[in-house]
């Protein structure tokens, strides 16, 4: 599945189909771009989209997603992050996993620009988990990728190398390109690392800088053969620092000047003026100090300089090595000052950014608990309304329902009852001589009668009867789907149930039975009046005697 099939699965059919349009559109167009490199024009497009009415959710998590990769090209760190949690927040909720994974890699490549190595570390390793759990392979690979980029930025040279192979290994499954390329040059970049690491440690960085070889020629023949001029001048640039690494400084010469035509003839002139600092590094390595000095003494005057801080204090750093080295110290000085300029504004942009960056974050967390919260809290109240629901429509003493539950009920069985043809049947029970129970044994003893004759009661209610005390001793049974003869019957059954228990485990001596008067619903009666002529067929129980029940007219 391609992207867009992914966005046109996630679109929602109810939205008007004249704002879908325009917004897929708009987003389609800022994925496109982003994969053209045209960042500037990529967050236009997501920012349009943002702004469109009629957003739906999906699509806004998918415009955050873009704009947060768009901002981290752009080095806007802040927005990169905002947007990045942002879209975290939806696509968490829908469950998105792919998208997911992809919100992950974007903030573990933000946090790690930033230096924010321990946030980055927080999103690379879910960026994996979220790429395994919905088995997308690239966006594996991309989540190995960054991963490899993280520890190698944490100063995990080793692990970075490791990271850096299985994601090789799963690109060369792949077919994709561009993952291929990168994974041949991010683990010739992690070699280069690791080989720095070890000799500054005093190892033999020899293996790790001919493997870096290897795979920089690959990548480099790569690119070339695939016609990619920016992807090669980078190879490229990477083949001609571990060529100085190696001490091959005349294919380094060689190599940096073929980068820097095809850096001059493509316009990219970061990577243009990087390898001339390469040259300078060349002749410094061949031991011609003077002429390492000028060239480098040349770059720090040309005025685009300014636009890269980081290769400015590469040069104050080699150009202070050396003149110490010579014993020439008021320059060495003046660099030294120089550098410390840089490193110390450096520093504290840096640190300012990554304040920012975690107040952005500790913003949105805190966002999150509130919505938490807040969704607790309607949790709770929504438990304590049924709870109070119930109760009012439940009777304390028995735990049947109450008066007001047959109001609601009622009218809903007979609804369900007309609409299917099923005959219904009211049994309006009443004890006998209840009074002379309250009177001998006392009105505990009568509660709990009453709560025995309610666990009677729930024993012959069936799914769809219904079972009420509607005051005093009297209660209502409301038989779903039943005959009045099937109905008799299960009366019957109920009164010789009373008659036979042993109500002497209640009190000594006692004995009970129930009157009842029975009533089939008929054609477009109403309740009131079903429910009177059950009162008055058991009346007539009463009246002939009770214990028995008596069948209502029609
Ligand atoms: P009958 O056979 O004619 O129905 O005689 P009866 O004594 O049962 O008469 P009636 O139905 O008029 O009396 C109901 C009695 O039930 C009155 C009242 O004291 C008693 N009663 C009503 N509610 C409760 C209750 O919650 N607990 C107890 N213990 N007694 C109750
Ligand atoms: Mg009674
Ligand atoms: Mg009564």
């Amino acid at each position: 599945m391609n992207s867009n099939q992914a966005v046109s699965e996630r679109r929602k059919p109810s939205q008007d189909p004249m704002t879908q349009t325009t917004i897929e559109v708009l987003l389609d167009a800022s994925e496109r771009l982003s994969a053209a490199g045209r960042h500037l024009d990529g967050a236009v497009a997501a920012e349009k989209a943002l702004a469109t009415p009629g957003i739906i959710p999906v699509q806004q998590a998918h415009a955050r997603e873009m704009l947060a990769l768009h901002r981290l090209r752009l080095g806007d760190y802040q927005a990169s992050v905002q947007n990045g949690l942002l879209a975290l927040e939806y696509s968490t909720a829908s469950g998105d996993l792919l998208q997911q994974s992809k919100v992950h890699c974007t903030l573990a490549l933000a946090y790690t620009d930033t230096g924010l190595t321990e946030q980055a570390l927080s999103h690379a390793v879910p960026a994996l988990e979220a790429a395994r759990a919905c088995g997308s392979q690239l966006a594996e690979f991309w989540a190995l990728t960054r991963a490899s980029t993280v520890h190698g930025a944490m100063g995990d040279s080793v692990r970075g190398v490791e990271l850096g192979r299985q994601a090789l290994a799963l690109s060369r499954t792949l077919g994709d390109t561009e993952a291929r390329f990168v994974a041949v040059n991010n683990l010739a970049d992690s070699c280069l690392e690791a080989a720095r690491a070890q000799r500054e440690n005093d190892c033999d960085p020899s293996q790790a800088l001919q493997e870096g070889l290897a795979l920089t020629r690959e990548a480099v023949a790569m690119a070339h053969a695939r016609g990619h001029s920016f992807f090669e001048t980078i190879a490229l640039t990477n083949l001609v620092s571990i060529l100085i690494e190696l001490n091959e400084h005349d294919e380094a010469r060689e190599k940096a000047r073929r980068c820097k035509d095809l850096a001059r003839v493509n316009g990219f002139r970061t990577l243009e003026v990087n390898v001339d600092a390469q040259l300078a590094e060349v002749v410094r390595a061949e031991g011609n100090l003077d002429e390492a000095t000028a060239m480098m003494d040349a770059q720090l005057a040309d005025p685009s300089i300014d636009e890269d801080p980081q290769l400015q204090i590469r040069l104050h750093q080699a150009l202070y090595e050396m003149h110490k080295q010579r014993g020439r110290f008021a320059e060495a000085l003046h660099h030294f000052e120089k550098l410390h300029g840089l490193t110390l504004k450096r520093t504290t942009q840096t640190a300012g950014l990554q304040s920012q960056l975690l107040i952005n974050t500790l913003e949105v967390e805190q966002a999150r608990h509130e919505a938490e919260r807040s969704q607790l809290e309607t949790e709770v109240q929504r438990v304590r309304a049924e709870e109070l629901d119930d109760q009012a429509h439940t009777d304390p003493l028995t735990r049947l329902p109450n008066r007001r539950a047959l109001d609601r009920e009622l009218p809903l069985l007979m609804d369900r009852a007309r609409d299917l043809s099923q005959p219904l049947c009211a049994a309006m029970i009443d004890f006998d001589n209840f009074k002379l129970v309250n009177d001998e044994y006392g009105h505990a003893i009568g509660d709990l009668v009453l709560s025995t004759m309610a666990e009677m009661l729930r024993a012959v209610t069936r799914e769809s009867d219904l079972a009420v005390r509607v005051g005093g001793e009297e209660f209502l049974l409301v038989f779903g789907n039943t005959e009045l003869d099937q109905a008799v019957l299960a009366c019957d059954r109920l009164l010789a149930s009373v008659r036979d228990y042993t109500w002497g485990v209640v009190a000594v001596g006692l004995t009970c039975t129930v009157s009842v008067g029975l009533a089939a619903l008929q054609p477009a009666e109403r309740v009131s009046h079903w429910l009177e002529r059950a009162d008055v067929a058991l009346y007539g129980a009463k009246h002939r005697g009770r214990d028995q029940i008596v069948t209502a007219d029609a």
